[in-house]
């Protein structure tokens, strides 16, 4: 159902594999409403529903923003740009060419996700490429009567990532580039997916999102975080913490399996709040160790921790 974040700002649960409180979207009400992120292709309809609730027809919304195109945040990008004709579809710069032929997109995201992908996510449907508009750093989104949306590119997680200011509210919607928080599933944890993830670049975004003094920061998996500097400092410390344990694994062997038992010793329990064993499993689904160990072991074989050695998938990579 919708959540109210801020006035005219709402939540929407995607229900990404029919569960709650596990992926969201965004609708910004006004003149010129806009949706942040679509969540996936196959739940694209519950997203559809949710917005025909909160009074948008199909001439509606104007404006569709993906933090990036992983396609639990874009995948449903295609089906919302068809049920809604006039909206315009924005993502950084480095994902827009990928909305409009998605063929290498999901071919990448078939051959990690395997069956899942099927069952959990879908596929993609282009966007016809005179709506996909590339956003550049900083560019504001107009949603009339004096509010605007700011998008903060915001690399790290992927390359193709950004966040979305709403300048009224100062409300900031970070996609992945803070973490993954998952209501019943314990603490806030990092998510450092292939292909591309950056622990300089994630670590500048987090300090960004902190220059901003943002009055909440929402996570697309799923919802407020708590007190933005704590949550931002906290999210930097937990993410140091991942890539030094990481590079110690593979000091030692140079293997994904060894690093991901590496952070299974790190996946620390927040005593406060009990943990649903069902809860936890829709985490490792989401953004399992073994997905973020694979990350941080491509971001530790580039050259000097981080340059890439020769150009990566412009694609990005599909998990998280
Ligand atoms: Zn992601």
């Amino acid at each position: 159902m919708e959540h109210r974040l801020a006035e005219g700002l709402w939540q929407l649960d995607t229900r990404l594999g029919g569960f709650d409180a596990v992926n969201a979207s965004f609708l910004v009400e006004g003149e010129r409403p806009c949706l942040v992120e679509t969540g996936p292709q196959l739940t694209a309809g519950v997203v559809r529903q949710a917005l025909a609730r909160r009074g948008l027809g199909p001439q509606d919304l104007a404006t569709v923003v993906l933090t990036h195109i992983h396609l639990d945040h874009g995948g449903g990008a295609g089906e919302i740009a068809a049920a809604f004709p006039r909206a315009r579809v924005l993502c950084h710069p480095r994902g827009a060419r990928h909305l409009a032929d998605p063929t290498r997109l999901v071919a990448a995201a078939a051959a990690v996700y395997g069956p899942a992908l099927d069952t959990l996510y879908g596929r993609m449907t282009p966007v016809p490429a005179d709506r996909v508009v590339a956003a550049p750093d900083g560019q504001r989104i107009d949603i009339g009567g004096g509010r605007w949306l700011r998008c903060i590119h915001s690399p790290g997680h992927a390359k193709h990532h950004l966040a979305v200011l709403d300048e009224r509210s100062g409300t900031l919607l970070v996609g992945d580039a803070v973490g993954v928080r998952i209501p019943g599933a314990g603490p806030l944890r990092p998510s450092t997916p292939p292909d591309d993830f950056d622990r300089d670049q994630a670590i500048a975004s987090l300090r960004r999102f902190a220059a901003v003094h943002p009055t909440q920061v929402v996570l697309s998996h799923f919802g407020p975080a708590g007190d933005p500097p704590s949550v931002l400092a906290d999210a930097e410390e937990q993410l140091m913490g991942w890539c030094a344990a990481a590079a110690a694994a593979v000091a030692e062997v140079d293997d994904l399996d060894h690093v991901a038992r590496a952070l299974e010793g790190l996946a620390s329990r927040d005593d406060r709040e009990p943990v649903e064993p069902d809860r936890e499993r829709i985490v490792e689904m989401m953004s399992g160790v073994r997905s973020n160990a694979a990350g941080l072991l491509g971001w530790l074989r580039r050259p000097a921790g981080g340059a890439p050695a020769a150009p990566s998938p412009a694609w990005g990579g599909p998990v998280g």
